[in-house]
C-alpha cells in the first residue's frame, strides 16, 4: 500500500514567553518542512525525524543541542532518543556533553552497538572512538540559558518549582510515517534548568519520551519528566489507541491521567499507522507543526490550528 506521508514536530511544552513565541513557531515550521521534504522524496520516516530534530537542536530557540538549559553546576548535559517502528530498533543517549546533535549520536548507538542506551562518560568515550565531532560547552550555551540559570541560583528554586514558572524554551521531538507505512519518532532535550548533575529525564527513555511501533503508531513527549516517567506517557498513548481510541482522544486521556494521577503536565505529538495525527498539551503552550497533503498546520496556544498551503511533488 502507498501511504500518504505525514510528519509532526514539537518544540516543547510549558509557558514559552512571548519574546520566544515567534521564533518557536518559525522553528517548528522549518523543521516540519525539512522533515517532510525527505518523506516527499521517498525517504524513510527514520531519516525524516532525525533530520527534523537536528534542525531543532541547531536552533537556539529550543532546549536541545544549541540553546540547552544548564544543570546545577552550570554545565550542559543532553539526552536524546530515536526509534524505528518497523523493527523496534532504538538508540538513546543520556547525560552526554560536548555533542551538538545528540539525536544523530543516538542513531549511531542504535546502529553501531548491541545496546539501546549509552550514558555519561561511557557515551562520550564511544563518541570519541567513532569520531563524532566535539563542540566546546560554551558554544552550546546561550545568553538566555545563562540568565535563566542565574535566576534559579539567586532564588534557590527547587527543581519541582521549576515547572510552575515561565520556562524560556523546551525539549524537541518529531514523529512521522513514510510512504511505506513505517513510523518513527525522536526526542532531544537539555532537560530542566538547575537539574541535579546526572539527572536523566523522560526524553531518552523508551516508552516515556518516545515510542514507535508500526503496529499502532509513534509518539514523542515533552513536559515534567518525573511525571512522564511514572506513567510511561508515550507508551500509554499507544495502549489507548490499541483499545480503539483516536490519536487525539488517546493523547488527551493519557495527559489527563498524568495530571490526575501524579499532578504532572506536558504535551505530545502522535501519528497513527493510518496517518492520523494529533498535537496535544496540558501546559500553557506548546509549539508544534505538521505537514501532510501539502498542508502545513501549526500552533502554539491551546486550540490554535493555523494552516498554509505548501508545494511538494508527491
Ligand atoms: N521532559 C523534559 C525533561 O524532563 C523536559 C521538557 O520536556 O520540558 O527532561
Amino acid at each position: 500500500m502507498h501511504m500518504k506521508p505525514v510528519i509532526v514536530v514539537h518544540g516543547g511544552a510549558w509557558a514559552i514567553p512571548d519574546d520566544l513565541a515567534e521564533s518557536s513557531k518559525i522553528g517548528v515550521k522549518c523543521a516540519a518542512m525539512s522533515g517532510f521534504s525527505i518523506l516527499a522524496n521517498g525517504g524513510s520516516s527514520l531519516q525524516a525525524v532525525e533530520a527534523a530534530v537536528q534542525i531543532l537542536e541547531d536552533n537556539i530557540a529550543f532546549d536541545a543541542g544549541h540553546g540547552a538549559v544548564l544543570n546545577a553546576d552550570g554545565d550542559v548535559e543532553l539526552d536524546a532518543i530515536i526509534m524505528d517502528g518497523k523493527n523496534l530498533a532504538v538508540g538513546s543517549v543520556s547525560c552526554i556533553k560536548n555533542i551538538a546533535n545528540p539525536v544523530k549520536f543516538a542513531r549511531t548507538v542504535m546502529e553501531q552497538t548491541p545496546h539501546i542506551m549509552l550514558t555519561g562518560i561511557g557515551a562520550n568515550k564511544f563518541a570519541e572512538k567513532i569520531k563524532i565531532e566535539k563542540i566546546p560547552t560554551k558554544e552550546l550555551v546561550t545568553e538566555n540559558a545563562v540568565k535563566e540559570w542565574e535566576q534559579y541560583q539567586k532564588y534557590k528554586q527547587s527543581v519541582k518549582g521549576l515547572f510552575n514558572t515561565e520556562k524560556t524554551h523546551d525539549t524537541v521531538g518529531a514523529v512521522a510515517i513514510d510512504s511505506k507505512s513505517n513510523v518513527s519518532c525522536a526526542t532531544s532535550t537539555g532537560g530542566i534548568t538547575n537539574k541535579m548533575v546526572g539527572r536523566v529525564g523522560d526524553s531518552p527513555l523508551i516508552g516515556s519520551g518516545a515510542y514507535a511501533d508500526n503496529f499502532t503508531g509513534a509518539v514523542s513527549t515533552t513536559g515534567h519528566g518525573e511525571s512522564i516517567m511514572k506513567v510511561t506517557l508515550a507508551r500509554q498513548v499507544l495502549f489507548n489507541m490499541e483499545k480503539g481510541e483516536s490519536p487525539q482522544i488517546a493523547a488527551d486521556h493519557s495527559l489527563e491521567y498524568m495530571k490526575n494521577k501524579v499532578h504532572g503536565r506536558g504535551g505530545l505529538i502522535v501519528v497513527s499507522k493510518s496517518g492520523e495525527w494529533a498535537a496535544r498539551f496540558t501546559t500553557r503552550r506548546m509549539a508544534w507543526a505538521s505537514v501532510e497533503n501539502n498542508i502545513l498546520t501549526y500552533g502554539l496556544n491551546p486550540g490554535e490550528n493555523f494552516q498554509e498551503n505548501v508545494h511538494f511533488k508527491l
